[in-house]
């Protein structure tokens, strides 16, 4: 295992796609080293690309807010993209870039060992659902191996859709609710919470049932207009 910083320096000067060419900066992700539960999100933004930091527009914003909901604090998990450029004009990023960039996200995935890895959007579903629908498999929890997936709406949707904004926070608690079940859930949003790594658990099914820069990215619903601004 090559260790987190060793990875995020090399997403930081990588060139394996076109990706690169463009960005301000990579952005590989933040967040705790070995955080119990991980989210997975598109790929970077205008906002993100300037700073080198994921999910910090206006989706991040209410990423945070969904985090605070179930007691967390961003510092508590990690938080990543699928891809680590910023597609241009925030378009969908192309399948030979998330082909490219996939070993970084396995990397990162065996190194900080999460208990619980959240994809956000349809993209990040297709990592581990390639084909399947967001819509169906959201808020329900599937055991891959040692890890607990637990798929939700990418955040950008509330943002283009106000009606997606009930649902999103409503599958976020059941998020806090499979944490709880795991015996993660902090007692405050202040304490030191979260799902620690450690042995891979088993999740009972029944446990759960410009111009550009303030655009954000989004993809859900299907077949409207959200697959990007
Ligand atoms: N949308 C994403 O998918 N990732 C980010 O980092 C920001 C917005």
């Amino acid at each position: 295992m090559a260790g987190l910083d060793v990875i995020h320096q090399v997403i930081k000067t990588c060139e394996d796609c076109d990706l690169c060419w463009e960005r301000t900066n990579a952005v590989p992700g933040e967040g705790f080293a070995q955080a119990g539960i991980m989210f997975v999100g598109e790929g970077p933004g205008f906002n993100e690309d300037k700073q080198g930091r994921p999910f910090i527009g206006a989706a991040g914003q209410f990423l945070t807010h969904l985090l605070e909901s179930i007691g967390l604090r961003r510092e508590d998990v990690f938080i990543t993209n699928m891809v680590k450029c910023r597609p241009p004009n925030n378009r969908d990023p192309l399948p030979k870039e998330i082909e490219a960039c996939r070993h970084y996200l396995d990397e990162q995935i065996e190194e900080i060992a999460p208990k619980i890895i959240v994809p956000l959007g349809r993209h990040a579903l297709a990592r581990w659902f390639p084909g399947q629908s967001i819509g169906k498999l959201r808020a329900q929890p599937k055991v891959f191996g040692a890890v607990t997936l637990f798929p939700l709406y990418h955040p950008a949707a509330a943002l283009h859709n106000g009606g997606l904004r009930s649902t999103i926070e409503e599958d976020f608690a059941k998020l806090g609710a499979l944490l709880a079940d795991l015996g993660g859930q902090p007692s405050s949003p202040q304490t030191n919470p979260t799902v620690k790594s450690g042995p891979p658990v088993t999740v009972r099914p029944e446990a759960v049932a410009g111009p550009e820069p303030e655009q954000e990215k989004t993809d859900e619903p299907p077949s409207q207009q959200w697959s990007m601004f």
